[in-house]
């Protein structure tokens, strides 16, 4: 069964290579990994990890080690994944609003790739006609996701080819004889509820019927991991089972079979990270408690951007009486990290974790304020691995050019 890391555990890496830092634990990538594999495991799915949730070149190695295949979003994360040895039929390229010159730079790898405009479409359909197979990303108009910056599939979305524009992809695939392999949909983040995926595969059938060497539906991703107790998780299990069903009965009508391809991000890894830095000072105001801590939006943006909640808890006194606080950064730019929360008495110097920091953590950390950014280290087998060196002051003046 498996075992969150210990406190001792965090403290230990804490200790060993400084805070902040990220830690992510392996074993609980490849359990979430296998919860998802044994859940479709009665029809062919395949699952692409979105790798924006977290590009660590080892974190892309360990999911190729499990099975997974990619899902890219940017020519240079098809790059990664080249460099991490995912072979080019593994990887699915599905980029937005990017240069044409992009794609066919994808194309000449020999990648997946999903076209979600149909100005593009009738480029690559131009270009290439018959002789690559691609996906489509339709926009299903499903209003889903815990937030509107999170979801991609309502009307006011810039994602995907609209299902209205349905005769207009036809004539665009009829014209240049493009080979349409794939359709693809992805609605948003933190979808909770197992009956919007499958009204989604609704409409993914409705479409279906328009195109004859469809070889399989990639559904996205949306599945949402808990980040508070009693927070839903994404019953997969379930979603697995009605989704089966679903997809079996569509291939008696289609008489072919459909691969279920799937993108999850957050899923497989979000659980496995935490986020741990040291609480700089405690500042009494008239109003509340703070504890500034060696961090700030600028190495976890998801608080201040999204509203995010994440569980934080203080590693280094868990004896301690619970008092409350509002946790802040220490960065020059209103930067708070959760307000009101009930934490063991926090002493200046304690470390402080942030759970659920395995998916865009990191990856969407930046250089704000002239602050370096964190380490970041695997758990594998009890042992830490750092995986990346914390920043130096070298890496502020990197790329700047010394003219005066
Ligand atoms: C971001 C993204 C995902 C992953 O979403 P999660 O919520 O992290 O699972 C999947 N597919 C595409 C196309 C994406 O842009």
């Amino acid at each position: 069964m498996y075992q969150p890391l210990s406190n001792q555990q965090l403290i230990d890496v804490a200790n060993e290579f400084g805070t902040p830092v990220y830690i992510y634990h392996a074993e609980k990538i490849a359990e979430q990994y296998n919860k998802l594999k044994d859940a479709f495991k009665n029809h062919p799915t395949r699952f692409f990890y979105a790798c924006k949730a977290l590009t660590n070149i080892n974190i892309l190695k360990y999911l190729k080690s499990l099975g997974a295949s990619v899902d890219c979003v940017s020519i240079h994360e098809v790059q990664l994944a080249l460099r991490a040895g995912f072979a080019p039929d593994d990887i699915l390229y599905t980029p937005n609003c990017v240069d044409f010159n992009e794609i066919v730079e994808a194309q000449q790898l020999g990648v997946n790739i999903n076209i979600d405009n149909i100005s593009i479409l009738e480029q690559f359909g131009n270009r290439f006609g018959s002789g690559y197979p691609v996906c489509i990303r339709i926009n299903p108009h499903i209003e889903a996701g815990g937030n509107y910056k999170i979801s991609t599939g309502h009307i006011d979305s810039k994602f995907g080819i609209s299902i209205h524009q349905l005769r207009h992809i036809e004539r665009v695939v009829k014209t240049t004889k493009l080979h349409v392999k794939g359709l693809h949909m992805h609605t948003g983040s933190e979808i909770k509820d197992v009956d919007v995926f499958l009204r989604g595969l609704d409409v993914m059938f409705e479409i279906a019927r328009h195109f004859e060497q469809l070889e399989f539906i990639d559904m996205g991703s949306g599945f949402k991991v808990p980040y508070k107790e009693g927070d839903p998780e994404t019953d997969v299990k379930t979603l697995g089972e009605k989704l089966t069903t679903a997809v079996k009965e569509f291939e008696a009508e289609y008489n072919r079979t459909l691969e279920v391809w799937f993108e999850p991000g957050k899923y497989l890894v979000s659980e496995s990270g935490y986020f741990v830095v040291k609480a700089n000072v405690i500042k009494q105001t008239p109003a509340t408690v703070f504890v500034g801590v060696n961090s700030g939006f600028n190495h976890l943006i998801r608080p201040m951007f999204y509203d995010a909640y994440h569980r934080i808890a203080n590693i280094s006194n868990t004896n301690g009486a619970e008092r409350i606080y509002t946790i802040v950064g220490n960065i020059c730019e209103t930067d708070t990290f959760a307000w009101d929360r009930v934490l063991n008495e926090v002493r200046e110097g304690d470390f402080l974790a942030f759970y659920n920091a395995g998916a865009y953590g990191f990856e969407m950390s930046s250089n704000f304020n002239s602050r370096l950014k964190p380490a970041e280290v695997m758990v594998k087998d009890g042992k830490a691995f750092l995986i990346r060196e914390r920043d130096t002051f070298d890496d502020l003046l990197r790329n700047q050019v010394e003219v005066l």
